[in-house]
């Protein structure tokens, strides 16, 4: 008999948990489920013909350069680019600001890394993104919850963050709940934050996907030094490119870049310089509107089908954004032991309570409407509301 190998796990590695969301996608990887769980980008938006051009200019052109080893900060011109597109959001910052990332979940992973301690307290919205509680959760934070309404966090309630290193906040269009924050909700978070002196940590991948207005200036527009912000290309261009980026205060730059340069050296120089290629003269300002109103369409469909389906006492406010419909189902019912009554009828969904650092409200549940078609959508949300049905 072979001896048991003597692996002895470190203590954060006790709190590293599966995604659920994960562990559903792959239930409803089944044929003949329609999956209104995950929160994956339409596939018809990826703007192939412009990328694969672009692939062939960047080989022709830089294949030595763009197939080497490259800077931690990332390609100098596509950082310009960054900076400047922020610039037209309100935020001013210089090119030396922004550290491109492996994803904007990286840029989570490095922030908690640079910023917690195992014991030190962080404050999240409730809900909020299921991810980021994965990435800060193996430094080992205490988590702060703080109570949230239809307009993002309670600036009164931030009083119970004071001392906490962060509070991670997302004003556009938030995963799991849909909202974005208004210019007021903003203004008032900001003026308190700065008040107990919490830092803010910003991410911002939705804001782009609006339907009707663009969402307020950043938090970061109202507060230069206190605030962190978070970027991506996954849903304006495409998730497989893995690019995001941090945009930070400078004292925090250098040790963002240090934690950048142990995770990964850099992130992929080739994406960088593809997707640099792609949208340098502009494709963006073309290529987004046409993102907009197809989510539109299908935020649409689903406002339809969850009116005419759902049972009363149902509760859930049109997003004006994004991807996600945050619907909660009446008092006392737990979504979490009805989506396997749901996937046996042929929909998924996720339950809400995924997206709790604590107290989760169990009557919850998220529901995507970008990657099915409308009819799917509707056939879709009668599953479900069958379901919920027979259950009650
Ligand atoms: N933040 C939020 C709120 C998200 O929903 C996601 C993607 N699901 C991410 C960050 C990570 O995005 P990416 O790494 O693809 O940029």
């Amino acid at each position: 008999m072979k001896p048991t190998p003597p692996w002895q796990m470190a203590r954060r590695a006790a709190r590293m948990n599966p995604s659920i969301i994960r562990e559903i996608l792959k239930v409803t990887e089944r044929p003949g489920i329609i999956s209104l769980a995950g929160g994956l980008p339409s596939p018809d938006t990826f703007p192939v013909a412009a990328m694969r051009e672009a692939s062939e200019r960047v080989l022709r052109d830089s294949p030595k350069e763009a197939l080497q080893y490259a800077a931690s900060e990332g390609y100098g011109p596509l950082r310009e680019w960054v900076a400047d597109e922020l610039g037209g959001h309100g935020l001013q910052v210089d090119a030396s600001q922004v550290l491109i990332t492996t994803g904007s979940q990286q840029g989570l992973d490095l922030v908690g890394k640079v910023l917690i301690d195992a014991g030190s307290r962080v404050a999240v919205e409730s809900p909020t993104y299921l991810g980021a509680l994965q990435a800060f959760a193996p430094y080992e934070p205490e988590f702060l919850s703080v109570p949230c309404d239809d307009d993002g966090p309670l600036p009164d309630a931030l009083e119970l963050a004071a001392g906490c290193r962060f509070l991670y906040a997302l004003p556009n269009f938030q995963n799991p709940s849909g909202r974005c924050m208004s210019a007021s909700r903003r203004t008032e978070l900001v003026a308190k934050a700065q008040a107990i002196g919490l830092p803010l940590l910003e991410d911002n991948p939705y804001g782009d996907l609006w339907f009707d207005a663009p969402p307020p200036p950043p938090l970061a527009s109202r507060w230069h030094d206190g605030v962190v912000y978070l970027g991506s290309f996954s849903k304006v261009l495409a998730p497989g490119l893995r690019l995001g980026y941090v945009v930070a205060p400078k004292p925090l730059c250098p040790k963002l870049l240090q934690a950048k340069q142990a995770a990964d050296l850099h992130t992929p120089g080739f994406n960088q310089r593809v997707v640099h290629e792609v949208i340098r003269n502009g494709f963006l300002r073309d290529h987004v509107p046409t993102i907009r109103a197809r989510y539109q369409a299908q935020r649409d469909a689903m406002r339809a089908a969850l009116e005419r389906h759902m049972p009363a006492g149902c509760h859930w406010t049109v997003p004006r954004g994004g991807m996600f419909f945050w619907v909660e189902l009446p008092e006392g019912t737990d979504a979490l032991a009805l989506l396997p009554h749901a996937v046996e009828r042929g929909m998924a969904f996720v339950p809400g309570s995924a997206f709790y650092a604590d107290h989760p409200k169990l009557n919850t549940l998220r529901l995507s409407f970008v990657t099915v078609a409308p009819d799917l959508i509707e056939h879709g949300i009668a599953l479900l509301a069958q379901t919920l049905k027979e259950r009650q």
